[in-house]
C-alpha cells in the first residue's frame, strides 16, 4: 500500500486509482479496467463524489430485491475485485447470495488470479470456473456463465457491467441492479435498478441497508421494491450532474 495523507482533498480518488494500478500489476484487472476507471471517475467527480438521494433509494431497493430474491448473484469482474473484494463478500454474507466472477476478457489467468484474491479475503465459494451455461445473444467467451450460478439466478447485482452484456441479462428475465456512475450508459439504462454511485460507497450502503431490513417481511421488501422508480433515479442522477444539486 502506497502513503495517501487521508486528509488529502482527493484522498478516495487517489486511493482507487492506485488499488486499480495494483489490480493491473497483480493480473487481477485488465488494461482495459483502467479506462473504464478513468470514465467512471470523471463522473464522479461531476456527481460531487458522493452518494446522492435518489442513490441511496436505489441502494435500498437492491438490498430488499437481494433479500427477496430465491437465488441472488453477485457478478465480480477485475475492477470490482481490485476495489471492494472485502466489501463484496461481506454483502454476498449479509443477503446470502452467490459470488460468480465474470469477465469481458475472459483469460485462465485473471480468472485463477481473481479466485486466489477473493479466497486471501476470505470468499469460501467462487462461481465462474464451470462456465456450462451461455447468455442468449452474446458472443462464445462473453456469453460464458455458470448453470447453477448466474444462468439459474433470478436477481444479480452486476457492477461496472459492460452495456451489451447487461442488455442481454436484462433480455433473459433477470432482475438486474447495476451499479454504473454514468447514468446514460446502456447497462444503467437496462437495469431493474440502476445505481449510479461510486462501487466503493455502493456496495458497503446497500449491505448496511440489507442489515437494516434483515427483519423485514416480504410484504415490506415488496413495498420498498414497488416504490421505486428507475427512470426517476436516472434523471434525478443526470440533473445532479448537470446542474450540480443533489438530489
Ligand atoms: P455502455 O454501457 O454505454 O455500452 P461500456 O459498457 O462500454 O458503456 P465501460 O467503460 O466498459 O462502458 O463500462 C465501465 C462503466 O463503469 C462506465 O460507465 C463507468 O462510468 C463505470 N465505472 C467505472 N468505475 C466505477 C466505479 N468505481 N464505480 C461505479 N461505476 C464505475
Ligand atoms: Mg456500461
Amino acid at each position: 500500500e502506497i502513503d495517501i495523507p487521508e486528509d488529502h482533498p482527493r484522498y478516495q480518488s487517489l486511493l482507487t486509482r492506485h488499488r486499480i494500478e495494483e489490480g493491473v500489476e497483480n493480473g487481477i484487472t485488465s488494461k482495459q479496467g483502467l479506462i473504464a476507471e478513468g470514465r467512471g471517475e470523471a463522473f464522479d467527480y461531476l456527481l460531487g463524489e458522493r452518494t446522492i438521494e435518489s442513490a441511496d433509494r436505489a441502494e435500498r431497493t437492491a438490498a430488499a430485491y437481494l433479500l427477496r430474491a430465491e437465488h441472488p448473484v453477485l457478478s465480480v469482474n477485475g475492477n470490482v475485485a481490485a476495489l471492494v473484494p472485502r466489501e463484496i463478500i461481506e454483502l454476498a454474507t449479509v443477503v446470502n447470495a452467490e459470488i460468480e466472477i465474470n469477465l469481458f476478457n475472459r483469460t485462465p489467468e485473471r480468472m485463477d488470479a481473481i479466485e486466489a484474491h477473493l479466497h486471501s479475503h476470505g470468499a469460501a465459494a467462487v462461481k465462474g470456473r464451470t462456465a456450462d451455461g451461455r447468455i442468449p445473444g452474446l458472443s462464445h467467451e462473453r456469453a460464458k456463465v455458470d448453470a447453477d450460478g448466474i444462468g439459474s439466478a433470478d436477481v444479480v447485482l452486476v457492477p461496472l457491467e459492460d452495456g451489451d452484456r447487461a442488455e442481454a441479462l436484462a433480455a433473459m428475465g433477470k432482475i438486474e441492479l447495476v451499479i454504473d456512475l454514468n447514468p446514460l450508459s446502456r447497462s444503467a439504462q437496462h437495469a431493474t435498478v440502476p445505481i449510479i454511485d461510486n462501487i466503493l460507497r455502493a456496495v458497503p450502503n446497500i449491505a448496511a441497508h440489507a442489515k437494516d431490513l434483515a427483519d423485514a417481511s416480504d410484504a415490506e421488501l415488496t413495498d420498498i421494491i414497488d416504490a421505486f422508480d428507475s427512470s426517476e433515479a436516472l434523471t434525478a442522477a443526470e440533473d445532479a450532474i448537470r446542474t450540480g444539486r443533489l438530489s
